[in-house]
């Protein structure tokens, strides 16, 4: 079973990035069931408290439907998505 691939592009959107994930999140919006969380880094940035460093992750790949619209919004192309097998496909009749 190939499993849902979806990368961020963290040299277009993240820490260092020339864009902030906090000042855009239209991923976070349009993705209906929530795959993409934003989180401080801790591996850039040691100190757990620093509210400069954040990116978008995506954590919950398996409940992607494939609809795209994380790819359509995001205005730096930072979004790629490998549609597999998801869970909402395992539980369709
Ligand atoms: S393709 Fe659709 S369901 Fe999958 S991560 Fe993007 S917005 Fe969410
Ligand atoms: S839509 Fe793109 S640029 Fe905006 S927060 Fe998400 S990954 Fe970053």
């Amino acid at each position: 079973m190939k499993k849902t691939k979806i990368t961020i592009d963290y040299s277009k959107c993240g820490p260092g990035a020339p864009q902030d994930p906090r000042e855009c999140r239209k991923c976070l919006y349009v993705c209906d069931p929530a795959v993409f969380l934003m989180h401080p880094t801790l591996e850039e940035h040691p100190d757990p408290w620093n509210p400069e460093r954040w990116k978008i992750t995506p954590v919950w790949p398996s409940m992607c439907m494939g609809c795209m619209k994380c790819i359509d919004v995001c205005p730096h192309q930072a979004i790629a998505v490998e549609p597999g097998q998801s869970l909402h496909m395992l539980r369709a009749p």
